[in-house]
C-alpha cells in the first residue's frame, strides 16, 4: 500500500488487535510491519494471526511484514486472579514466590529459580519496564518478601529487572528455540532475538532460522551496547528496545544510545526501529502527550528506518488513533524543510562497490532533475537499501521475484515493494517498473523514472546499470539499443 511518508510504522499485535477488521483497519491507517510478540499469546493465536495478516495481504495485493519477537532470557512474573492486575501501593508488602496459584494483591508468582538465588535484601525488582519498584526484605531459595518504593498496577506476565544483580541466562531459552522453530515454519519475514549481548548471541539465532528469516538484534543490555558494531555487523536489522534499554542502564544514556545507533545503522544500510512507550498515553487515551509527539519526531528526524507501537496497539483503547498519530506526525515532519537538511547532512559517504556508485548517481540525478521515482530491481534486498541508505528525494520502489523479499523490505526507509513477474532483459524490466510505478500512483506516463538493475538478471549483488526512462508502456515496441 502507498504511503506518503518514508518512515515505516510497526505495530504490535495483541487482544486489542486480534481480528481480521481490526488487523486490517491498522494496515490501511498506516502499519506496514506487525510484531507478534512471543512472550504473550498461544501458538494456535499466533497462528491465527499470521493467518490474518496473509490473508489482508493476498486482499490488498501488497507485502505486509511479520516480525516475531522472541521472548529471550526475560523475567516475567505469572498470570493473575483478576485479569486487569492489581494495584500495587507505595508502602504495601508484597511476596514473589515459585507457587504456580494465580497472583493476587499479596503475592504473585516469579517462575525463576535462578533468580531468587542470586537475590538478597536490599535488591530492587523493576517490573513492567521500570514502573514499579521493589526492595527485598527478606529472601529464601523459593521467596522474596519485598516492600512496594514505587507503586502502580501489576499485571500478568509483566517483565521484571534485576539490574544490581548478574543473572547467569543462556541467549535462547528452551522456550525461544520452539518458538523460533513454530515461527519460522508458519513463515515469518524478521525474528526479534531479545536480550541479545554478544555477536554469538544473534549467530545463534541465525543458525536455527537457517536463512527462512532475516535476524533482527534487539539492544536493551548495556553488553550489547558496548559491543554495538559487532553485533550489527552479523545482524539484518535492529532494534533500540528503550524499556528494558532505560531499566538496565540509567534513562538519561538512552536517548545518546538511541542516536548513535540509529546513525550506525544508516551507514550499514541495515534498517532500524525505535521501540517502546512512544505513545505510551495513549493506550487509555484518545490524545498523545505533546512530550510523545515530539519522541516520535526526534526518531524521524534522527533517520529511523521505523518507529514502533507496542501496548498501545496490542492492549490498548485506540490502537487506530496511535498508529493514525505516528501516520500524522511522520508526514507533518517530513515535509518540514529542517527534516531534509537533517537527513541530507548526516548521509555518510558511500562504500565502494558498482552498485554504492549507482544508487548515489540515482541520487544526485533525483536532486538535479525531475524523475518521479528510483526503481531498483533487487534479489536479496541489498540494493534496495542502498537506495535507501542515501534517503533520496523521490520514492524508491524496490521490484524483487521474491515474495519474501518484498516483504522484509517493507521495514525499509521509503521502500515501496513490489513484487514482478522474473524479468530477464532490461527492456523488460524498463516496462515492469514503469508499470509499478504508475500503479502505486507515483508516476505517469509523461514522467521519466530511474531503473537500475543488474545483467545479468536473477543474480545477487550485481547492480551495473542506470537507466533514465520514460513512464510508459510502449516502450517494450521501440528499437532500442539492448
Ligand atoms: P517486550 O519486552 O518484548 O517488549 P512486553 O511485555 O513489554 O515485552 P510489548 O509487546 O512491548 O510487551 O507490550 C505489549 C503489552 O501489551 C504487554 O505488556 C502486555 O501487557 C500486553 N499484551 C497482552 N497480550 C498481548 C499479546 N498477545 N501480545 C502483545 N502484548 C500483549
Ligand atoms: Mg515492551
Ligand atoms: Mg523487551
Amino acid at each position: 500500500m502507498r504511503r506518503h511518508r518514508n518512515v515505516k510504522i510497526v505495530a504490535t499485535l495483541g487482544p486489542a488487535s486480534e481480528t481480521y477488521e481490526q488487523i486490517r483497519a491498522l494496515h490501511e491507517a498506516g502499519a506496514d510491519v506487525f510484531r507478534l510478540n512471543m512472550s504473550h499469546g498461544k501458538h494456535e493465536e499466533i497462528a491465527e494471526k499470521h493467518k490474518i495478516i496473509r490473508q489482508i495481504e493476498q486482499d490488498l495485493d501488497s507485502p505486509i511484514a511479520i516480525l516475531a519477537d522472541l521472548q529471550g532470557p526475560k523475567l516475567r512474573v505469572g498470570g493473575f486472579v483478576n485479569p486487569e492486575g492489581e494495584m500495587l501501593e507505595e508502602g504495601a508488602k508484597f511476596r514473589l514466590d515459585m507457587d504456580s496459584a494465580e497472583g493476587t494483591v499479596e503475592r504473585a508468582t516469579l517462575p525463576h529459580p535462578e533468580i531468587f538465588k542470586a537475590l538478597k535484601p536490599g535488591s530492587s525488582l523493576l517490573v513492567n519496564d521500570g514502573k514499579i519498584r521493589l526492595t527485598v526484605d527478606d529472601c529464601g531459595d523459593d521467596f522474596a518478601e519485598c516492600t512496594v518504593v514505587a507503586g502502580g498496577v501489576i499485571s500478568s506476565r509483566k517483565g521484571v529487572n534485576v539490574p544490581d544483580v548478574v543473572l547467569p541466562l543462556a541467549a535462547l531459552s528452551q522456550k525461544d528455540r520452539k518458538d523460533l522453530e513454530f515461527v519460522c515454519q508458519l513463515g515469518v519475514d524478521w525474528l526479534a532475538l531479545s536480550f541479545v549481548q554478544r555477536p554469538e548471541d544473534v549467530e545463534e539465532g541465525r543458525a536455527l532460522a537457517k536463512g527462512r528469516a532475516a535476524i533482527l538484534a534487539k539492544i536493551e543490555k548495556p553488553a550489547a551496547v558496548d559491543s554495538f558494531d559487532e553485533i550489527l555487523a552479523v545482524s539484518d536489522g535492529i532494534m533500540v528496545a528503550r524499556g528494558d534499554l532505560g531499566v538496565e542502564l540509567p534513562v538519561q544514556n538512552v536517548p545518546p544510545i538511541q542516536k548513535q545507533l540509529v546513525r550506525k545503522c544508516r551507514s550499514a544500510a541495515k534498517p532500524v526501529i525505535v521501540a517502546t512507550q512512544m505513545l505510551e498515553s495513549m493506550i487509555e487515551s484518545p490524545m498523545p502527550t505533546r512530550a510523545e509527539v515530539s519522541d516520535v519526531a526526534t526518531a524521524i528526524y534522527e533517520g529511523s528506518d521505523a518507529i514502533m507501537l507496542s501496548a498501545e496497539s496490542a492492549a490498548g483503547s485506540y490502537p487506530i488513533e496511535a498508529v493514525t498519530t505516528m501516520d500524522n506526525v511522520a508526514k507533518e515532519i517530513e515535509a518540514d524543510p529542517t527534516y531534509t537538511e537533517i537527513i541530507e547532512a548526516s548521509r555518510k559517504s558511500s562504500g565502494k562497490t558498482v552498485a554504492d556508485g549507482i544508487v548515489a548517481a540515482a541520487r544526485e540525478i533525483v536532486e538535479t532533475t525531475d524523475v518521479k521515482a528510483i526503481c531498483c530491481f533487487t534479489q536479496s534486498g541489498t540494493t534496495a537499501a542502498l537506495v535507501a541508505r542515501e534517503r533520496p528525494r523521490a520514492p524508491i520502489v524496490a521490484l524483487t521475484p521474491l515474495v519474501g523479499t518484498a516483504r522484509r523490505m517493507c521495514l525499509t526507509w521509503g521502500t515501496n515493494c513490489a513484487i514482478t513477474d522474473t524479468v530477464d532483459r532490461f527492456k523488460m524490466a524498463v516496462v515492469s517498473a514503469a508499470r509499478a510505478a504508475r500503479k502505486m500512483g507515483i508516476a505517469e506516463e509523461s514522467d521519466q523514472i530511474i531503473v537500475t538493475a543488474g545483467v545479468p538478471f536473477n543474480v545477487e549483488g550485481t547492480t551495473n546499470i542506470l537507466r533514465v526512462a520514460p513512464c510508459e508502456e510502449r516502450l517494450i515496441f521501440r528499437t532500442d539499443p539492448e
